[in-house]
């Protein structure tokens, strides 16, 4: 399915100069949003994905549906102070300084495969914390999946390991 012709790009948000990539207008459409979860979910079970594990908030959106779909468990990675047991924490580096991200300590078993899901890679900072994440805790990498590709950025560079799926580039 052409995917593009659903998203729509928003200039200056949220700060100037920025031409922000909007996915919720594909999910608003029921039949592209399942297409889309359907496509990524095909990526996954070929890589043998035991479960996913997708940070907030977006990846929620597409990593919740697309774990349901493979019926395997759902991790989520939040920012500090979301998650109410025991974390393991990463920093990295931001557009304006350090960011945290955290997962839950007992939420992958050693040795499981994990499909690793954001709406969209950028610089790859976010999903390269999430995968360090993933493999402090034990996890296999299994594959990389995106709605969205920002290609100019390189983000796609800091995954060179992996099996890397986007639906759509720019
Ligand atoms: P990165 O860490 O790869 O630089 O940025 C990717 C993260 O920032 C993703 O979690 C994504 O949700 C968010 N992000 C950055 N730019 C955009 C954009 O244009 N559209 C959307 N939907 N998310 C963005």
């Amino acid at each position: 399915m052409d995917y593009k012709k659903y998203i729509k790009s928003v200039q200056d948000f949220p700060n100037k100069g920025i031409n922000f990539r909007d996915i919720t207008s594909l999910l608003q459409e029921g039949p592209v949003y399942k297409s889309a979860i359907d496509d990524l979910a095909e990526f996954a079970k070929d890589r043998g994905a035991e479960t996913v594990v997708g940070p907030e908030a977006r990846g929620f959106v597409i990593g919740g549906p697309l774990a349901y779909s493979l019926g395997v468990g759902f991790v989520p990675v939040r920012k500090p102070g979301k998650l109410p047991r025991e974390v393991a924490t990463v920093s990295y580096e931001k557009e304006y300084g350090l960011d945290e991200l955290c997962i839950h300590k007992d939420s992958i078993k050693p040795g499981q495969r994990v499909l690793v899901i954001d709406d969209l890679l950028a610089t790859g900072g976010t999903i390269e914390a999430t995968i360090k994440l993933v493999k402090r805790l034990g996890g296999v990498i299994a594959g990389v999946a995106f709605l969205i590709e920002l290609t100019e950025l390189g983000g796609r560079k800091l995954l060179s390991d992996y099996d890397v799926l986007s639906l759509i580039e720019f």
